[in-house]
């Protein structure tokens, strides 16, 4: 049933033990952004995916959903949309902080970039919480926008995030336990 592309992608995904502290496995996707083949099959993936679905917005978490979140968004014809950490965006913003394992962040999304009626595709390399994608939800829909799905490179499915994106879909090509 999965698409023999997936597994390449895969193979090209390089974890790092105890980065960027101890007990982290790290899912560095450099190593996949270094195979031409597999980073097209990765977004060719994607396209395939949302090409139809009448997406008007991808909006794409720093820093990696600034990496797949673009090309995605030129092939189907849909505006990109930055959700950026604090203090980066230079117009009016709206914020949404969120609580990690240490401590909390915060999103923010440049007021009239999104509109009532844009359709939005919320992109990200990797959920493993769930509270990144569950702020990135909460600003697209406090302008009145309707998440139509998140979508990420990775899951690690043992953290449950699926279940704390307000039941919004999620599609994920690669999991990793
Ligand atoms: P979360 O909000 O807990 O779902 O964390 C997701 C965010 O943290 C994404 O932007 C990821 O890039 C990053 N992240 C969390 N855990 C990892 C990991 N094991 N490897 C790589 N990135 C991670």
């Amino acid at each position: 049933d999965k698409d023999p592309r997936i597994h390449g992608i895969k193979a090209r995904i390089r974890v790092v033990p105890d980065f960027p502290k101890p007990g982290i496995m790290f899912q560095d996707i450099t190593t996949l952004l270094l195979d031409p083949s597999a980073f097209k099959d990765t977004i060719d993936l994607f396209v395939e995916r949302y090409k139809g679905r009448n997406i008007s917005v991808v909006a794409g978490v720093e820093a990696r959903g600034f990496i797949f979140g673009p090309p995605i968004a030129l092939a189907i014809g849909a505006k990109f949309v930055p959700l950026r950490k604090p203090g980066k965006l230079p117009g009016q913003v709206i914020s949404e902080k969120y609580v990690l394992e240490y401590g909390s962040d915060c999103l923010q999304m440049h007021v009239g970039a999104v509109e009532p009626d844009d359709r939005a595709l919320v992109v990200d390399d990797l959920v493993a919480t769930g509270g990144t994608l569950c702020a990135a939800i909460n600003l697209l829909e406090r302008v009145g926008a309707q998440v139509v799905e998140c979508t990420c490179v990775i899951e690690l499915p043992d953290l449950k995030g699926r279940e704390r994106l307000n039941g919004k879909p999620l599609y994920v090509l690669v999991e990793s336990h």
